[in-house]
């Protein structure tokens, strides 16, 4: 069974013409088939967690490990993260102009599987799975997040997610911005991908909002760059009711 596997992570950032360490020693590890929740007040590091597990050139890993079967990702290319299995869905995604959703899921798909999915079956699998999500059949014929709408990029990324099938999926404030129909229909996505038992999926989110539709297996706080505590559902529930401000340094958050 495939685990993504952080150890003492520390991840610093050039800012103002100074090195600041964002990330103070993650410890994490997500098994296949397992739903993790990652929750935290704004400015906690959540989002430097996903771009340094993304190899995103800004964010300098200063210490740790982060291994996927224990093959080393922070070594691997931002494409070899991918063919290893790892997906990563950025809060804001980037536009690719002139490549059509339908040929980048086919390019994307080709090159983690290793070979072009026969097109008769590949063409069916993307149009229904399109239609679980609600998506116009047009959608798949304009550029990658060119002029997307909020709840349109949220779409692609599930639409990616259920179609590549990747071993561990990071999903970056995947329920911002959203209305509650789109919010339902893009964690029925997640949730299909988490009962085939092969994803493992780490979500991460300002908002319990999401997590009545999803529910996690485990809950983690963050705060001030690191894991402040961990526990189940039932955490996100007390978090809920309490806000992050028994987590927060000094009471305000970024
Ligand atoms: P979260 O996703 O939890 O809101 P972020 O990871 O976006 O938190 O940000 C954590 C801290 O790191 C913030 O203080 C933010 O300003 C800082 N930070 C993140 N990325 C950069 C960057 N590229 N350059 C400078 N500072 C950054
Ligand atoms: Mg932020
Ligand atoms: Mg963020």
């Amino acid at each position: 069974m495939a685990t993504l596997e952080i150890r003492d992570l520390h991840v610093t950032v050039e800012a103002d013409n100074a090195t600041k360490e964002i990330l103070k020693g993650v410890d994490l590890t997500v098994k296949q088939g397992e739903t993790h929740a990652i929750m935290g007040p704004n400015g906690s590091g959540k989002s430097t967690l996903a771009y340094a597990l993304a190899g995103h050139p800004k964010y300098t890993v200063s210490g740790g490990t982060v291994t996927l079967d224990g093959e080393d990702v922070l070594e691997m290319s931002v494409d070899e993260r991918a063919r290893a299995g790892l997906f990563l869905a950025m809060q804001y995604p980037v536009e690719v102009p002139g490549v059509s959703v339908s040929n980048f899921l086919r390019t994307s798909a080709t090159a983690i599987r290793g070979e072009a999915p026969k097109l008769r079956h590949w063409v069916k699998e993307v149009k229904e799975t399109m239609e679980r999500l609600h998506m116009d059949p047009a959608f798949a014929e304009r550029n990658v997040n060119e002029g997307f709408s909020g709840g349109e990029k949220k779409r692609h990324e599930i639409l990616q997610l259920e179609l590549l099938k990747p071993k561990v999926a990071i999903l970056d404030e995947t329920d911002s911005g959203l209305d509650v129909d789109a919010l339902r229909v893009v964690s029925e996505g997640v949730n299909r991908v988490r009962e085939s038992g092969e994803v493992g999926t780490l979500l991460i989110t300002h908002y319990t909002r999401i997590l009545r539709y999803i529910k996690p297996d485990y809950v983690h706080v963050f705060a001030d760059g690191r894991i402040a505590e961990s526990g189940g559902a039932e955490l996100a529930d007390k978090l809920e009711n309490e806000g992050y401000e028994a987590y927060v340094k000094g009471g305000a958050s970024a």
